[in-house]
């Protein structure tokens, strides 16, 4: 999974409550030390040209923007953990995406929350410390 999957998860419950397929992130800005901006909608396909078929957000209308907290993005992680035992940082894969750009792809690592694992068990105590910083 790459950073952002639980930003894009929430956000997309608020901005697309009907739960409408082909919902997607189209724009994510941190705005404070806490909390994310995120505007998306539907993009559309391309219709004719060479990349016919493709995606763009050209001409869209975008839902949003809506804000999402770290704290919502805990909660959330801390629910999937709970509710499948996989590792909340990689959805259980054992490794994840460390960055990503638009011509190169995904680039993997191994997880360093379940040391590849896949396995949810953080300690408590590592999530305090996290709510402190
Ligand atoms: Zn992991």
């Amino acid at each position: 999974m790459c950073t952002g999957y639980w930003i894009s998860v929430i956000a997309e419950r608020k901005a697309n409550p009907s739960k409408r397929t082909g919902w997607d992130v189209a724009f994510m800005e941190k705005i404070g030390p806490d909390a994310t901006m995120v505007s998306g909608g539907f993009p559309r396909p391309i219709k004719q040209g060479k990349r016919k078929g493709e995606l763009t957000w050209r001409g869209v209308e975008m839902c949003g923007p809506v804000i999402v907290t770290d704290r919502e993005v805990a909660e959330e992680r801390a629910r999937y953990e709970a509710e499948t035992g996989n590792c909340g940082d990689c959805l259980g894969e054992g490794n994840r995406c460390v960055g990503w750009h638009k011509e190169t792809g995904k680039e993997y690592r191994a997880c360093l929350t379940c040391s590849g694992t896949g396995k949810a068990g953080r300690e408590e105590q590592s999530i305090e410390s996290e709510r402190r910083n």
